[in-house]
């Protein structure tokens, strides 16, 4: 009887597909395994199978899968049941789904690539359009399958070539399997013929006239612990070798060739396998004991708590309490972190305490690392804890039993672009219920949503209002920037205020970090003459200027231009910039006060893992006396010596468009004010803006996190936002402006029939237009407690009328579920 399977395809499809097992495999292959499958007219792709049945598909005819490529399901059940939960709740396909879960290791090339067997001889003639391919294949050659049927110009190639690989003729390539090859490091021995002793005394005399070489088997002799004979040696790198005795390669060559030393290839892991010795945890505090054991209280009834903790009350402390026991009951532990939060200053600490039973997970780490670790889950000997930034949640765990998510209120954990526009947070809390885990979120200024569930005791919560050792909160300066501007004492950027309290801390070794959040130079320039702004040519936004490149760049699509001479309008030559980017924060900086040290950390400087980590440890080495940077300097940091932090412009923050502008402008400043002071000295902020009278000023100075919350619930209430209301946004973009209108206002009305006032729009975005794509978007309102299954079905209905629509063919539709 054939046996089929169901396969997910790497493809933003709305449903899986059925595949014929070919009958070698049958009783093998498993939900969870890896297969390459023959799709399209043109195309293998590496799917994955759901499910394995005895039904042939009705509306299509079967094709073969072509290989299997895994011996084990690479994925747990649980992660089924996620997957198609991310994919109904979030408005997507699984495919879209499988495409952000998998490192890219994992899911192959989609253009297979085959090779010649060089060992083949056909018994009988091959049929010619098989033994046309073997001719377009010389020996040592590979090639992939597109190119061989646009070579041979052979319609349906598929079956020669698979025709071909049974017979063994053609492999597939062996790197199509395994992507990801494991790292080994070349290492030295010596050779049979001069292992025992009197080979080596014999050696010793005719290397007496090549010093360095003799110096070199020394060294090995040394590092291997020879003790004459056969005894076992240790192993010894090649490169630790050459290090250590200060050799070259050269010298290490002529031993080589001399026959006396032996070259071999050990596979090591990337992983840090460092056993290290690890220390005690730190022993709680009575107030953090205390929330410690409420924790544990609210877990026997609830799954979520929220820790409404202050900066540096020591939540983190307290994670290392929940992980260190939830390890000691067996279980595993996954530990989410925003991606600029990721830092070595936690890696560290969980390192010491949690040695080998720590990974990490990190999307700037190599993509092989992440192959790795995604393996060692699947083993027998998993990681207990990971700590990773939001694609984590996506790690095959056998044995859940707690996630925390530190500064849960963090927007990074929603993922924009591409599909799945998921939030790491919402995915956490349901895996955790699947696994039958516990999820702890953990901020000092709670997300309104999260706190909403909180008060009404959805989730737990404990709050921890006492700062470790009793350091004190910094002092909130207000300083209103819209007055001295009018009396023209502002310099630059900066108050007078600001700039004295810099030159005090640095007159003291003392360090400074200012928060700008905007990065480039200045946000845009203009023509003085006629008010000419340069736009990016594909999206609808002005550039931004960056100095030292000398670019304007796109921050929507990333295209760069060189910046006009003179004003494309007017032909003007009086061409400036308006506004303050980080980078022209550092020129001003460095003009006042030009003997400081002043680095700058913005999206612009961190491109690389190393870059990152260099500017944190300089700066927390004291290298650095003056920090500028975006909201990345407010996260998670933790340094001794800030005395000062500036706030340049609070009105960038309090100004954007978006419902959740205050919250936001709110939790950036406390965050930003929390890296002030730290052990032995009360810590200062000056808070410029030019709305001093702005409520989020007061809570943000008061430390009122309440007030805060109090005031948005009702705003959110009276114009139904989240948490009183569910908002899915639905975008629509097309090349044609005119017909995308329509495409809208049709998709509105039909919206509108079905979903009545909870329809808004269309609207243009802020951006209406992105790489060329004119955008349109819709909101959906949907009450808290209605359906979301209802409105997803009734939202689906819509999309496929649409679609089905001829003149609409062209129509790109897409849904954000939860923006953020
Ligand atoms: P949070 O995560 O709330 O910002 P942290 O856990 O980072 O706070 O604690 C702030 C600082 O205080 C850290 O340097 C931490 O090592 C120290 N600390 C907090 N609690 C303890 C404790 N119980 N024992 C020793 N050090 C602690
Ligand atoms: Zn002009
Ligand atoms: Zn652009």
């Amino acid at each position: 009887m054939n046996k089929y399977v169901d396969v997910i395809l790497p493809l933003p499809l709305p449903r899986s597909f059925t595949y014929l097992l070919p009958d070698e495999e049958i009783g093998k292959v498993q939900p969870g395994f890896r297969v390459v499958v023959p799709f399209g007219r043109k195309k293998f792709y590496t799917a994955i199978v759901c499910k394995v049945h005895n039904n042939a598909p009705t509306e299509y005819e079967v094709k073969e899968i072509t290989t299997v490529l895994d011996k084990a399901p690479i994925l747990f059940p649980i992660q089924f049941k996620l997957w198609q939960w991310l994919s109904e709740y979030y408005l997507c396909t699984q495919g879209d789904v499988y495409k952000a879960a998998l490192p890219s290791g994992l899911k192959l090339e989609s253009e297979t690539i085959v090779l010649l067997n060089p060992d083949f001889e056909a018994d009988t003639q091959l049929p010619p359009k098989e033994q046309q391919i073997l001719d377009l294949l010389p020996a040592g050659q590979e090639q992939s399958i597109t190119k061989l049927e646009k070579d041979s110009g052979i319609k349906n190639i598929l079956n020669v070539v698979k025709s071909l690989l049974d017979k063994e003729a053609l492999f597939v390539k062996e790197e199509l399997r395994r992507l990801y090859k494991p790292k080994t490091e070349p290492r030295v021995r010596l050779t049979e013929n001069h292992s025992s002793e009197t080979a080596l005394k014999i050696l010793f005399d005719t290397l007496s006239r090549a010093p360095k070489q003799l110096a070199l088997l020394m060294k090995y002799l040394e590092l291997s612990c020879y003790m004459g004979g056969s005894t076992s040696l240790k192993e010894v790198s090649k490169k630790t070798l050459i290090d250590s005795a200060g050799s070259s390669t050269s010298v290490f060559n002529g031993l080589v060739e001399k026959g006396v030393f032996l070259v071999y290839h050990h596979e090591i892991g990337r992983l840090n396998k460092q056993e290290g010795d690890t220390v005690v945890l730190n022993p709680l505090n009575s107030f953090q004991q205390k929330a410690y054991n409420e924790i544990a209280t609210s877990f026997k009834e609830k799954n979520v708590c929220l820790l409404h903790g202050v900066t540096s009350s020591g939540k983190t402390e307290i994670y290392i309490h929940l992980i260190e026991e939830a390890i000691r009951r067996g279980k595993q532990v996954l530990y989410l972190l925003p991606e600029i939060a990721l830092t070595t200053q936690i890696t560290e600490r969980l390192k010491r305490v949690f040695g080998a039973k720590l990974g990490i997970y990190h999307s700037k780490f190599p993509d092989a690392e992440r192959v790795e670790i995604w393996q060692k889950q699947l083993s027998n000997q998993p990681y207990q804890i990971i700590l990773g930034v939001r694609s984590s949640v996506f790690l095959p765990f056998e044995n859940l039993g707690l996630i925390i998510i530190d500064e849960e209120h963090e927007n990074t954990y929603k993922q924009q672009d591409p599909a799945p526009r998921y939030h790491a947070r919402s995915v956490a809390i349901m895996l955790a219920a699947m696994c039958g885990a516990k999820t702890l979120l953990g901020t000092a200024t709670p997300a309104v949503e999260t706190y909403y569930n909180a008060t009404t005791g959805k989730y737990g919560l404990v709050e921890l209002k006492e700062r470790y050792q009793d350091i004190q909160l910094p002092e909130i300066v207000p300083v209103d920037i819209k007055e001295l501007a009018r009396k023209k004492r502002m310099n630059g950027p900066f108050s007078p205020s600001l700039l004295a309290d810099i030159r005090e801390a640095l007159d003291k070794k003392e360090q400074v970090i200012l928060f700008q959040n905007r990065r480039g130079f200045a946000p845009m320039i203009e023509c003085k003459t006629c008010g000419w702004v340069p736009k990016c040519k594909n999206c609808d936004v002005s550039l931004t200027f960056h100095k030292g490149i000398n670019q304007l760049t796109c921050h929507y699509c990333g295209y760069t231009y060189r910046p006009p001479r003179s004003c494309p309008a007017c032909e003007g030559v009086d061409l400036r910039s308006r506004g303050f980017g980080t980078e022209k924060i550092e020129d001003e900086v460095k003009n006042v006060f030009p003997d400081a040290s002043i680095s700058r950390m913005d999206l612009d400087t961190t491109r690389s893992r190393s870059a990152y980590e260099r500017i944190i440890s300089d700066f927390e080495q004291g290298k650095t006396q003056i920090l500028i940077g975006t909201q990345m300097v407010s996260k998670g940091l933790d340094f001794d010596h800030v005395s000062i932090v500036g706030i340049l412009n609070a009105d960038t923050m309090l100004n954007y468009p978006d419902f959740r502008s205050y919250e936001r402008a709110y939790q950036l400043m406390a965050q930003v004010a929390g890296r002030a002071g730290r052990k032995n000295k009360r810590g200062k902020v000056l808070l410029q803006t030019k709305s001093i009278d702005h409520p989020i000023i007061r809570q943000v100075i008061e430390n009122d996190y309440l007030s805060m919350f109090q005031r948005e619930m009702a705003e959110r209430q009276a114009f139904h936002y989240p948490p009183y209301y569910r908002l899915v946004y639905v975008y629509l973009k097309n090349r044609n402006e005119q017909l995308l209108d329509l495409m809208a206002r049709t998709m509105g009305d039909k919206l509108r029939a079905v979903f009545g006032a909870r329809v808004l729009g269309p609207d243009n975005p802020p951006v209406a237009r992105v790489q060329t794509l004119f955008i349109k978007k819709i909101i959906v309102k949907i009450e808290d407690g209605a359906s979301m299954a209802r409105a997803r079905e009734l939202l689906m209905l819509i999309q496929r009328e649409m679609i089905e629509d001829e003149r609409f063919k062209s129509l790109i539709i897409y849904y954000d579920v939860d923006p953020q």
